[in-house]
């Protein structure tokens, strides 16, 4: 009896998987498609200098409108480009379509580019993201690249080789999602990060609760004497934008100041947004 009902559960969880691996396999081949076609695309969110208000750059953000599937999150597909070996070439159609956007954008702004995990454990990455940026013409030293805890945990040489190479052009890099993955703070030690991003889940509870905001201190202090740029991301009210103002925090990012939009849209947004003239000190208040 017992036996039965057993082999009951594993006949109803082998179903729910083969649903699951047939989805996986649907959006797959709909994203193979879809990158021949070259119909993924990056949109780009505002960067804000948290004392002036004012953009300094753009983080680009993969989108896809499948013509069957719908809006996917970058969420759900990326994971499947990785696992399914299209992420190196579904990454090298997002980097040419935002640097191509960014030319466009006044010279003091930067492009700001998410690498997956297993792009950290491919040797050809660098080379890749240099020949994109010798085709464009977007100077290296306005990207900056955002990796994660968990793509350096899988073969720190390698990521170490990768990254010491971007460097070298002057392409920065940004530790990204900072404080949810398998932190180590002695990887911040070996790796010397232009920039570290703080995690959206301390800035969205940074009003609520005394640890977040202990921590999100912890970590102002510790880039500060590591000599590291700071980004809170998250942000959507002004009450955490003035605390972590506050706080000490220099760069913050969130729908408060402006959520993905596609390049013709960042264009509006720079015309309407963007002053050249404004004093990066925070002299002048927001238009
Ligand atoms: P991420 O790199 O940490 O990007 C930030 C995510 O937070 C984005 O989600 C962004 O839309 C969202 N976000 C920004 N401000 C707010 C806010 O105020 N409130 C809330 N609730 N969310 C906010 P998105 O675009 O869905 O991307 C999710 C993740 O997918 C990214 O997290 C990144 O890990 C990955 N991803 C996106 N585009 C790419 C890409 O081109 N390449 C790679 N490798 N990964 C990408
Ligand atoms: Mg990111
Ligand atoms: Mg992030
Ligand atoms: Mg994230």
């Amino acid at each position: 009896h017992a036996k039965q009902s057993g082999r009951g559960k594993v006949m109803v969880y082998t179903r729910e998987m083969e649903e699951a691996a047939k989805r996986v396999t649907r959006i797959e081949q709909a994203l193979r498609r879809a990158v021949a076609a070259g119909e993924v695309e990056p949109f780009f969110q505002p960067i804000v200098d948290l004392s002036t208000r004012q953009v300094v750059g753009f983080e680009a953000l993969a989108r896809w409108n499948d013509r069957d599937l719908g809006m996917v999150p970058p969420d759900v597909f990326i994971p499947i480009a990785e696992e399914r070996g299209i992420i190196g070439q579904l990454s090298q159609l997002l980097l040419r379509q935002a640097t191509e956007a960014a030319c466009n954008w006044p010279d003091e702004l930067f492009l700001s580019f998410n690498l997956s995990p297993s792009q950290l454990v491919d040797q050809n990455t660098a080379r890749h993201i240099l020949d994109i940026l010798q085709r464009t013409g977007f100077d290296a030293r306005r990207l900056e690249i955002e990796i994660t805890e968990t793509g350096l945990m899988t073969d720190p040489d390698s990521a170490e080789k990768i990254v010491g190479e971007l460097r070298a052009v002057g392409i920065r890099v940004a530790l990204d999602d900072f404080g949810t993955g398998q932190s180590s703070l002695g990887r911040l030690r070996e790796f010397h990060f232009d920039k570290l991003k703080i995690d959206r889940a301390f800035v969205s509870s940074i009003l609520e609760d005394k640890p977040s905001e202990h921590i999100i201190r912890a970590i102002l202090a510790m880039c500060e004497g590591l000599g590291m740029d700071v980004v809170a991301e998250g942000i959507e009210e002004e009450e955490q934008a003035a605390r972590l103002l506050q706080f000490g925090c220099a760069g913050g990012q969130g729908y408060m100041f402006g959520k993905p939009v596609n390049a013709a849209a960042t264009m509006r947004y720079l015309r309407d947004h963007y002053r050249a003239d404004l004093p990066a000190d925070g002299a002048s208040s927001s238009a």
